[in-house]
């Protein structure tokens, strides 16, 4: 049973379904990631599910292990790729209203490249 119904025109599922335009950086049978259009530090990235996902709740409610495997094994690819492996880096899921999740299709920012 779906956790929330999920949005299919928030602008992530675009991206997604290729509507609009996106520098994708990492992609797999399971994830895609991208770097935030607002940065909020020298690195800042986001990687997201390719399942209808509203939130990280949603997720790992009702997303096979796989799935969820996927999603953190390419943070991890990820933070070697952008050089932050070594020198730390910070992961942040909001989630929900009290999280002030603004686009609800879940997505991990990794942000590093400084001292935050
Ligand atoms: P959240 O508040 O966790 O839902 O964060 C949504 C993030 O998506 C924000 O950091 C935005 O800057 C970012 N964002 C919104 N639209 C785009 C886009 N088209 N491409 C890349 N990042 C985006």
């Amino acid at each position: 049973m779906a956790y929330k119904t999920y949005d299919n025109d928030n602008i992530f599922a675009k991206i997604l379904r290729k509507e609009i335009p996106c520098d994708i950086i990492f992609e797999n049978n399971h994830v895609i990631a991208f770097k935030d259009l607002h940065p909020k530090a020298p690195i800042h990235l986001l990687a997201l599910p390719k399942g209808a996902y509203v939130d990280m709740s949603d997720f790992t409610n009702n997303a096979s292990t796989e799935e969820i495997a996927a999603l953190f094994r390419a943070v991890g690819e990820l933070a070697k790729t952008y050089g932050i492996n070594d020198s730390g880096y910070r992961i942040i899921s909001n989630c929900g209203i009290d999280g002030g999740q603004e686009i609800p299709h879940l997505h991990i920012h990794i942000l590093g490249g400084k001292q935050l």
